[in-house]
């Protein structure tokens, strides 16, 4: 069995055969947890666990992309796509509700995405603010809930680690930093923190290796993020089963047998996520 920690199930990619990918999955013994990007999406997400008594979960969150309005582009399959942002305002009671849901296992997907900035040093002093203003009260949903947080950090690696550092000295969090892609400092100090790492497909685009390997298993989640990051072989749309192909990568990289990181991955999500 494995836990594809990070699922998008959710998004639209999955409209027309949203049943027969959680089925293949299913089948082939891979649970998931759906994750939200914004209301729509974390509501979404909540629905579709609910369909399923075990199997199949739900994080609830505004992503920081959400936050500003612009087209972005991204790669599904090997086609770049581009998508609209939703300009959303957080709000506490809207999603506190939503996390209600038994099947609601953490907030996330929250934290700081510095990839498309504005340029101008006073928009971009405005842009970090507001990440970090609805970020700490996501965290503060969380711990009101005693949920685990599902972190999303790109290119914002010192300013989470600066908000969270702060933050961990009234409230031990717990969670999960996915699709970890900083380096070995800034791997150690969420480490320290006890916090998990989640590996995806892009480990086979960037070079982490010395970080997989200094990674304890015990700390290692492993995950999709689909509809992106599709792992070689496969070359389709990303979808929960292939997270199989991350637990061999692991397991190469770690020089271990497969059965031991997907036990170890597998006990890692149940543990964190509580189930
Ligand atoms: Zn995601």
């Amino acid at each position: 069995m494995l836990i594809d920690t990070h699922a998008h199930l959710n998004f639209n990619a999955y409209k027309d055969d949203l049943d027969e990918v959680i089925k293949r999955s299913l089948d082939n013994k891979v649970w998931m947890i759906n994750v939200g990007s914004q209301y729509e999406t974390s509501k979404k997400a909540v629905k579709i666990a609910e369909q399923y008594e075990k199997e199949v979960y739900a994080a609830v969150g505004l992503h920081p992309i959400h936050l500003s309005d612009g087209i972005f582009k991204t790669k599904i399959d090997q086609e770049e796509i581009e998508f609209q942002t939703r300009e959303e305002d957080f709000d506490y009671q809207k999603y506190k509700e939503l996390a209600r849901s038994k099947k609601v296992v953490a907030i996330g997907e929250i934290g700081f995405d510095y990839w498309y900035k504005p340029k101008t040093k006073k928009k971009l002093e405005e842009f970090k603010q507001k990440q970090k203003e609805v970020f700490l009260q996501q965290l503060e949903l969380a711990r009101e809930l005693g949920l685990p947080v599902i972190f999303h950090c790109r290119m914002a690696h010192d300013d989470l680690l600066e908000t969270l550092n702060f933050q961990f000295s009234s409230f031990k969090f717990r969670g999960a930093i996915h699709c970890f892609t900083g380096n070995w400092q800034q791997a150690e100090r969420y480490l320290e923190m006890g916090l998990y790492l989640g590996f995806n497909g892009i480990i086979f685009k960037l070079d982490l290796d010395e970080i997989i390997k200094k990674t304890p298993l015990e700390k290692i989640l492993i995950e999709t993020d689909c509809p992106y990051l599709t792992p070689p072989p496969m070359i389709d749309r990303n979808e929960p089963l292939y997270v199989k192909y991350i637990a061999e990568k692991v397991a190469k990289i770690k020089n271990l047998n497969y059965e031991k990181v997907s036990n170890i991955t597998t006990e890692n999500a149940r543990k964190l996520f509580n189930i």
